[in-house]
């Protein structure tokens, strides 16, 4: 799996298409568009910030996703969207249709005021959707563990627990898995919290970086927290 991509509706190169067409031909079982979403002082890059743009982003994603079912790919497309946690909660809410996305990556967390922040916005979001069902998977993008080592370590791991907040091996980021965070990978088996892949592709060249995460994960022990995953994505209604 590659749950970290980006195409042109951000900084990535390549449409959607070209990427679906691309994980088909590495035979990959999961993939996930998550361009990037913030209003943020780092949004130089263009980005998912208009409804117009965000519509036309997720009509791209259904239809190939419905060429998918038709003909009966096992490639699993899923829609996402990367939020940067600097943006400003208002933004997040009325920008965030909740049951129009698979997956809601969340970027740069790295303090307990930004717990406290996602916190409010899946309570906001929660609140709203009407059929359970329709959330989506949660998972922390490219999370530096370093931030949480010195301190509020239990409260993260209690708070991705409940909130089934997924941690990701970024192939892009490997110092973030290293053995230098050995300790945070042990709470992760601990807690049970799962872990995915992604490689926050930005062109076809690394769309397939998966081996180097793969075993770090065995390396952790953390089999068990991917099949978590796993389970999740298997009973994922897509399209
Ligand atoms: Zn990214």
């Amino acid at each position: 799996m590659n749950l970290h991509i980006h195409s042109n509706y951000s900084d990535g190169r390549q449409t959607i298409t070209q990427i679906v067409k691309s994980a088909i031909k590495l035979e990959l079982d999961y993939i996930a568009i998550t361009d990037h979403f913030t209003n943020s002082w780092k949004a130089w890059v263009s980005t998912l910030n208009n409804y117009e743009t965000i519509s036309a982003y997720l009509e791209e994603i259904s239809d190939c996703q419905k060429y998918l079912t038709k003909s009966n790919k096992q490639l699993s497309l899923l829609k996402g969207i990367e939020v940067d946690l600097g943006s400003s909660e208002r933004f997040i809410r009325n920008y965030i249709q909740i049951d129009k996305f698979d997956l809601i990556l969340f970027e740069y967390l790295e303090n307990y005021e930004s717990i406290a922040f996602i916190r409010n916005i899946i309570y906001y979001w929660k609140n709203k959707l009407t059929d359970f069902n329709k959330f989506p998977v949660l998972g922390l993008a490219h999370f530096d563990p370093s931030y949480f080592l010195t301190g509020n370590l239990e409260i993260l791991m209690r708070f991705l627990k409940k909130n089934n907040i997924y941690f990701e091996f970024n192939s892009s980021y490997p110092l973030f898995y290293s053995r230098k965070n050995e300790f945070f990978f042990k709470k992760l088996k601990e807690y049970q919290i799962p872990v995915a892949i992604g490689c926050d592709s930005h062109r076809l060249s690394n769309l397939n970086d998966i081996e180097e995460p793969m075993e770090m994960i065995k390396y952790y022990n953390l089999e068990i927290n991917f099949e978590i995953l796993l389970n999740t994505l298997k009973f994922l209604e897509l399209g």
